[in-house]
């Protein structure tokens, strides 16, 4: 991609409202537009991390056996009636269509998913089965807040198990615990900041668990025992007051935002929709449900917060846009030349690159460079060329090499091995 073609381009003025590093800097970058408070359009540059991130959540829930369905955003009001949540939610959007019936925008969606795999589950033969979908869920938060962590429309991965018995929900749910780990370290959150963290759990289950990054940024509170990198939720702190682990007395206080979270659902659902099946000995049992979500844009604006510094952002490289930031200085015909020829080297190569080919100063494209956070940086001058190469500056170092044209594919490759 050519960056003097790429529309959203970068701005100078912070955004009026930026409380946190994930709200200056993705709009700033030209990631994201601001439409209302909570409300954000995705440029082609945070689409591209949207979907990376998108994409490895999807590959894992694949991996547990979940199937991709994408459910309607619109709900029937009466969906809603019959799980006492129409009037009970508070941050349901309800709106009404032709003929005054009402709807609700689609917050979560237990209320659609458990009829709909109703209709296709009568016998324990048919469990269990598991359908997940990624999409734009509404949320009628009171107070949207820091960037994309907190909006009043976002992207959600949803995920519902469905089993004959609680003996094989646990066990499902155990995958799905250790998957969720395996996600958030692909996304590139060192396990060090990732607690998974104890919550409560509602009518059929003592716990839930949520998956929490820590940060000052994060609107939860959450007692850390280091040890065990198990956490308990302030919510519960009451009831649990020791590592649910190791028993550990001494827990630190810290700050998380949750990207994740996981709850056995027992026949909460089940039982308002009715959805029974026959287990083995012909009789019919309430099958048991399981939900696990997670926040693309939530863990979008939370990578912003852990791998930024004050010039811009640090993605990791398993989500970022592009996997070079390629810049050519000057208007010499050879620097044109040869950075022309590298651009199209890299791209027949299957790398992707971001190519700031636009007549402007050293100093406003590095800036640039800096603030959107690519990985890897490399120049093509007429002072680098003269030492036979390019010069090789990664996003997270300070110090910048020489590389020869030659090798510059095989070390982007091993880069990105
Ligand atoms: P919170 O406690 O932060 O309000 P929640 O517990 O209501 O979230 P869930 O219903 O469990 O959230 O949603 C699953 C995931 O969706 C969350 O773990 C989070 O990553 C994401 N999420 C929830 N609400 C928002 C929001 N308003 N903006 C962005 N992401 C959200
Ligand atoms: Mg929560």
């Amino acid at each position: 991609m050519r960056y003097s073609k790429l529309f959203s381009k970068t701005s100078k003025t912070v955004p009026h409202d930026a409380d946190s590093a994930n709200a200056k800097f993705l709009v700033q970058g030209g990631f994201i537009h601001q439409e209302a408070a909570g409300v954000y359009s995705y440029l082609p540059l945070g689409l591209k991390v949207l979907r990376n991130i998108e994409q490895i959540i999807r590959e894992e829930m694949e991996e547990v056996g979940g199937q991709e369905i994408s459910m309607s955003v619109l709900h029937p009001k009466q969906n809603w009636v019959t799980t006492d949540r129409w009037d009970s939610m508070d941050v349901l959007f309800r709106l009404k269509g032709a003929g005054d019936k009402e709807y609700a925008l689609g917050p979560t969606h237990e209320e659609i998913v458990t009829p709909l795999v109703r209709d296709y589950v009568f016998s324990y033969k048919d469990l269990p089965t598991a359908v997940f979908q990624i999409q734009t869920k509404f949320r009628n938060e009171p107070r949207a807040r820091s960037g994309v962590l907190r909006g009043r429309e976002f992207s959600m991965k949803d995920l519902y198990s469905f089993h004959v018995s609680q003996e094989d929900l646990d066990r499902y749910y155990d995958e799905v615990k250790a998957s969720y780990f395996k996600i958030f370290e692909r996304l590139g959150f060192d396990p060090k900041v990732t607690y998974i963290t104890y919550a409560s759990g509602g009518a059929f289950s003592k716990y839930s668990h949520e998956y929490q990054i820590l940060s000052d940024v994060g609107e939860d509170h959450v007692y850390a025992c280091e040890k065990c990198r198990v956490a308990v939720n302030r919510e519960i702190l009451d009831d649990q007051n020791t590592c649910p682990e190791c028993g550990n007395k001494d827990l630190t206080e810290k700050k998380g935002i949750e990207v994740g979270n996981i709850f056995k659902l027992g026949t909460k659902f089940s039982d308002s929709f009715k959805f029974k099946c026959t287990d083995k000995q012909g009789k019919m049992q309430p099958v048991i449900m399981g939900c696990y979500g997670i926040g693309p844009s939530r863990i979008m604006g939370s990578l912003v917060e852990i791998f930024s510094d004050e010039n811009g952002i640090m993605w990791p490289k398993s989500v970022t846009p592009y996997q070079v930031h390629m810049i050519g200085l000057g208007n010499d015909e050879n620097v044109t030349k040869e950075a022309e020829k590298l651009y199209n080297d890299l791209k027949k190569a299957g790398i992707t690159v971001l190519f700031d080919d636009r007549d402007e100063r050293a100093g406003a494209k590095f800036k640039d460079a800096d603030l959107i956070g690519i990985p890897l940086r490399l120049v093509v001058s007429s002072r680098t060329l003269e030492k036979g190469g390019v010069e090789w500056k990664e996003r997270n170092k300070s110090d910048a090499k020489e590389v020869k044209l030659g090798e510059v594919l095989a070390k982007v490759k091993e880069f990105y091995s």
